[in-house]
């Protein structure tokens, strides 16, 4: 399945440009992701162990992994084929059956990968796409007696739904639900490496993504500079069509839209450090939404609270690592973190420190990073995907105690 996907990358991300909006080459990346995601569970399919334990005499224990039986993933819009990969990916690694309801806004690549699926030679049932809408399909999936397990990436609000649907069935539940994730740039950090990450973690897929880096901490020594040089790169990106592969495409929706612009309408009266444009050919009445950059935003305002979605950064100066930390844990979510700095305790200190699932020392994503565990702590969710992790997700232990005297 995943060579099959890697060969049809340029239709996938065709499909997937026409239907999000997302840059052709940011969708051709998806596709790559999603067939990365399948060689890599692929791959790692036989090679979940368990292990026997040294007990009682006369006693032989071990553990085996199995799978939980049919799993259910609700997934959100704005990265379907990354997400359909590290989800449904490490499932069917585990040996679960899947109904993956994808959504209302992004059906797509999900509906156009379940036929490769089935070219692939995947067994019918083994994989079955349920388009609909979240109130209708999503609900019913999650409520479904016949589910053994429900992962789910999307809203706050609708990741609380999940979970208490999941309870009546007393099934388990993976959440992952986004963040305010922060970039912390002390004042030994190597700006020139920094600033690419500083900029595109923030406005990758136009902001619309859990793992966005939406606050930039900066210390004070390096404050004016950071921001200048984060407002010249603003002020150089363009929106416009997915097809014309500029930095940012339009936003999914008219109300995606509206509830960013909700946002900048609160932003008024704070520091614009900049904007980038939208291209004079992009079509009006289209979604499109210049990047906005503010500066010297208080932590506590709500753009530095709550999750945006959509491309606006806030910097935030800090006075030294103690401050750092507090802002940097100052929100109610923990997906991602990053510092940028020389000094090696600086580095280990923080990354124990930072509540986050996931913290990055002098980068920002390690380049998507299929091999490695991600998920959040607090309101950004729980439970582990990516990696060798997400297979212990999809999985359940038995232990056997066999007694041979
Ligand atoms: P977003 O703000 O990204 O659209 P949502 O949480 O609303 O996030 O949507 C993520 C996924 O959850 C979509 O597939 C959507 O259809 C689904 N969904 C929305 N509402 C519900 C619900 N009440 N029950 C189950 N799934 C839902």
């Amino acid at each position: 399945m995943g060579q099959m996907v890697a060969a049809r990358a340029d239709d996938l991300a065709a499909i997937e440009a026409a239907d999000v909006g997302k840059p052709v080459r940011q969708a051709r990346a998806d596709a790559l992701a999603l067939a990365r995601y399948l060689e890599f569970y692929g791959g790692a399919a036989d090679k979940v162990m368990g292990e026997t334990i040294p007990y009682l005499a006369g006693y032989t224990v071990y553990t085996l992994r199995e799978p939980h039986g049919v799993t259910g993933h609700i997934i959100p819009w704005n990265y379907p084929m990354q997400i359909i990969g590290r989800s449904v990916g490490a499932a069917l690694a585990m040996g679960n059956a899947c109904v993956l309801k994808p959504a209302e806004d992004a059906s797509l690549t999900a509906l156009a990968f379940a036929r490769i699926a089935q070219e692939a030679g995947l067994p019918d049932g083994a994989l079955n796409i349920v388009p609909g809408l979240g109130e209708e399909a999503g609900a019913a999936l999650a409520a479904h007696p016949g589910i053994d397990h429900i992962s789910f990436t999307g809203s706050v609000p609708v990741g609380g739904l999940i979970q208490a649907a999941a309870a009546r069935n007393v099934i388990p539940v993976t959440l992952e639900l986004g963040g305010k994730s922060p970039q912390l740039v002390f004042e030994d950090a190597d700006l020139d490496a920094a600033l690419p990450f500083l900029v595109n973690a923030g406005l990758q897929n136009a902001g619309q993504t859990c793992s966005a880096a939406s606050r930039i901490l900066v210390a004070r020594a390096r404050y004016a500079e950071v921001v200048e040089r984060m407002a010249a790169r603003y002020r150089a990106l363009r929106a416009g069509p997915a097809a014309d592969d500029l930095d940012l495409g339009p936003l999914i929706s008219a109300r995606q839209k509206a509830g960013v612009q909700a946002y900048l309408a609160q932003g008024r009266g704070l520091e614009l450090a900049a904007t980038g444009q939208i291209v004079a050919e992009a079509p009006a009445g289209g979604h499109y939404l210049a990047p906005h950059l503010f500066a010297g935003v208080a932590p506590d305002h709500v753009l530095a609270q709550q999750e945006i979605f959509g491309p606006v950064q806030v910097v935030i100066p800090f006075e030294d690592e103690a401050e750092a930390l507090a802002i940097a844990n100052g929100t109610e979510f923990g997906l991602v973190a990053s510092v940028w700095s020389r000094d090696g305790g600086r580095q280990m200190r923080l990354a124990r420190q930072l509540r986050a699932g996931q913290v990055f020392i002098n980068n920002y994503g390690a380049g998507g990073g299929v091999e490695l565990p991600f998920g959040g702590v607090g309101k950004s969710g729980h439970g582990r995907e990516k990696g060798f992790e997400a297979l212990y997700g999809f999985s359940t232990l038995k232990t056997v105690a066999a007694h041979h005297g």
